[in-house]
């Protein structure tokens, strides 16, 4: 394996009336620069037997097809589907399953992905089982000839344990199981896991690709014509298409994913080392960025990827002094999301994983004291200023004795 190269966004590829594969203008008139929204929710017909390219929205939308194009050249895959949620489009993965097939998934996943996973796939007779996703011996004792997919993220959500794509695929064809990988922390532009074997890539597009925290949305990069195919019928069927209003705000932020990623990122390494000294220092512990040496399976993201995201963990040891810290910072407000224009923090085990069950949270516990950091588009200098101060003045500090109870809370995001 070799490092990728960083990939950049054409102009081209943005641009709806330029031509080539991607663009729907050749049926536009005024040749827009921007994808008009089509707000309409069906298209007239010449008659009950003759259908046009569109003719319900639910099932297909010129502003959809278009944003639809720039993504899947982004993700290199043959089709990109676009969803109204990450989660819905995480459910038509999990929709090709029939009952008594089974899943294998990584135990540092996104909290509402357990959710669908506990309460709503085994429901259904799918049987789901969890491996550690540092440990390639656990997926392939955990997988049967009755495995249809394994389920990862190549980045994962909130622990940064790196996934080894290749070596998750390898295990995957073993058993004839699809492997599906969702790159939300990382982007297409850092990171493509078809090429590396997976089959289909998921993104919550909320976070980076639309990156303005304004659009709800998700995403299913996929080659194989039978997924599409099938990914396609059940997302028709279930109705859980992306809107057109929201193509519109998310192929609005794709044109700027490249300039976005590149100044978070770089300000992300910069705010990383900055806590990797406060942690040689003794005042925060465990800094987990996939671009610090320190992160275990550091040199596999190398390997596969070609940046390191904006989003960086840490812990305090105790939850009364990651509450403090958290409240005290000036320029992060508290959020669930990530991958926003503006930075923003959370605590993971309260929030996004605050229904992770008692048994997984032992096996992978996501720490009471982790903070989650999101790195926006502020000035580097600002933003280190407002971390130091807060963490200098809370390992100063005594805290107080709190009580968190987060079982069994809704998650919101
Ligand atoms: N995947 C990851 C890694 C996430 O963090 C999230 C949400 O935070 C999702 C999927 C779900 O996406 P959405 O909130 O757009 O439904």
């Amino acid at each position: 394996m070799s490092q990728s190269e960083p990939l950049h966004i054409s102009t081209r590829l943005l641009h709806p009336s330029a031509g080539g594969t991607h663009s729907v203008s050749a049926e536009w008139q005024h040749r827009p620069s921007a994808t008009p929204i089509y707000q309409t929710a069906t298209f007239d017909q010449e008659s009950p037997l003759e259908f046009g390219e569109f003719d319900y929205s639910r099932s297909g939308n010129p502003t959809r097809t278009g944003v639809e194009r720039v993504l899947a050249e982004l993700e290199g895959s043959r089709a990109a589907l676009a969803f109204n949620s990450g989660m819905s489009a995480i459910a038509a993965v999990f929709g090709l399953l029939k009952p008594g097939d089974e899943i294998v998934a990584s135990t540092d996943i996104y909290g509402g992905a357990y959710r669908l996973l506990n309460r709503i796939a085994e429901r259904r007779g799918i049987v789901v089982r969890f491996a550690a996703l540092d440990d390639l011996r656990a997926f392939a004792a955990a997988v049967t000839d009755k495995t249809r997919l394994i389920y990862a993220e190549s980045i994962g959500n909130p622990l940064m344990t790196v996934a080894d794509i290749g070596g998750l695929a390898r295990i995957a064809r073993a058993v004839n199981a699809r492997l599906v990988i969702d790159n939300t922390f990382l982007t297409p532009l850092n990171l493509r896991p078809l090429e590396h074997g997976a089959d289909i890539v998921v993104h919550s597009a909320t976070k980076y690709l639309s990156g303005h925290g304004d659009a709800t949305s998700g995403v299913l990069g996929v080659n194989d014509p039978k997924l599409i195919a099938e990914l396609s019928f059940i997302r028709n069927a279930e109705g859980t298409a992306l809107p057109p209003q929201e193509c519109f705000l998310l192929e609005r932020g794709l044109k700027t994913l490249d300039v976005r990623l590149e100044r978070q990122q770089k300000t992300a390494a910069k705010v990383a080392t900055l806590l990797a000294e406060c942690e040689t220092a003794g005042e925060i512990q465990r800094v987990r960025y996939p671009g610090l040496r320190s992160l275990p399976g550091h040199d596999i993201h190398r390997c596969q990827s070609a940046g390191d995201g904006a989003v960086i963990c840490f812990e305090t040891g105790s939850l009364e002094r990651s509450l403090l810290l958290v409240k005290s910072l000036l320029l992060f407000p508290i959020r669930v999301s990530f991958g926003s224009v503006e930075s923003s923090v959370s605590m993971p085990f309260s929030m996004s994983h605050a229904s992770v069950p008692k048994e997984l949270r032992t096996v992978n516990a996501v720490p009471q004291d982790l903070i989650r950091l999101s790195i926006g588009l502020e000035s580097a200098n600002d933003l280190i200023a407002d971390l130091s101060r807060a963490i200098h003045t809370v390992s100063a500090r005594r805290a107080p004795a709190v009580e968190v109870r987060s079982s069994g809370a809704p998650i919101c995001c």
